[in-house]
């Protein structure tokens, strides 16, 4: 493929499966390549997306059908664990790009009339047959912080969670919910308890494939734990002088569990 001139210097983000392109740097860190790079060694760089990242830096995202053998200093590396790795900023463009790659791949006929549909913008592609537009869909869910007193929260070990740590109770949104009867109805769901006071703190961008979480404190009314047992394996308060192993960094999980430790919410 033809390079253009314009588009060598931009930062591309090369995907196999969830696995990202990435090299290493002098500080003992991996960055993400760039279009001549990638061209350099020898990689297929042709029907690249144009993606616009969230700090408005056009991107280049492309997903390979297969994983090519790879030069010292170059590595796949989940995108998960590319947090560790890459600068913050990276790791978000990151996430932007796999989530229009995820998006691309899944929006190529009219889910309604079976037609090939055309993108016209970065984020929208149409129908030529019938007009219907697609956008890139998010699943929202909820995750909360419950509290009880200033000394407790209420942590669970989810059957699908990658590790032996404890989180906070989440679930997706469903239709016709507000985000507050949702909190209230997951925390019913999984432990059988009374929430109240129920406050926003703050949200996450979960690109796994295509998912925000929108963080919540609530402080705890009545009940026993009554676990549901399908999902969770292990869900109790624990006092903030002896917590078991907490979600790491990364998630929003953590980010609320911090600022609970530190008596902001
Ligand atoms: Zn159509």
């Amino acid at each position: 493929m033809e390079l253009n001139v314009i588009d060598n210097g931009k930062c591309c983000f090369l995907f196999y499966r969830d696995a990202l392109l990435a090299k290493s740097t002098d500080h003992d860190q991996m960055d993400i390549p760039t279009v001549q790079e990638v061209a350099d060694l020898g990689l297929s760089t042709g029907g690249m997306l144009d993606v616009v990242a969230q700090d408005g830096t056009l991107i280049k995202a492309l997903q390979l059908g297969e994983q090519t053998p790879l030069p010292d200093g170059w590595e796949w590396i989940g995108l998960r664990a590319s947090f560790d790795v890459l600068p913050l900023q990276r790791y978000h463009q990151a996430g932007k790009a796999y989530q229009i790659l995820y998006w691309d791949n899944h929006s190529r006929y009219c889910p309604s009339c079976g037609t090939p549909t055309v993108r016209m913008e970065p984020i929208m592609k149409r129908c030529p047959q019938c007009h219907y537009e697609l956008y890139p869909p998010i699943s929202t869910a909820i995750i909360v912080l419950v509290k009880r007193g200033e000394d407790e929260v209420l942590l669970v070990h989810a059957r699908n969670f990658r590790g032996n740590f404890k989180g906070l109770v989440a679930g997706f949104l469903e239709a016709g919910e507000t985000l507050e009867q949702c909190v209230e109805r997951e925390v019913m769901e999984e432990t059988g308890l009374q929430i109240a006071h129920i406050r926003y703190v703050s949200s996450q961008s979960w690109p796994y494939p295509s998912g925000l979480m929108v963080g919540f404190v609530a402080d705890y009314v009545s009940g026993d734990i009554k676990m549901q047992e399908e999902e969770l394996s292990t869900a109790a308060f624990y006092h903030r002088d002896h917590l078991p192993e907490i979600p790491r960094k990364l998630s929003i999980a953590r980010r609320l569990i911090d600022l609970w430790l530190d008596r902001k919410i």
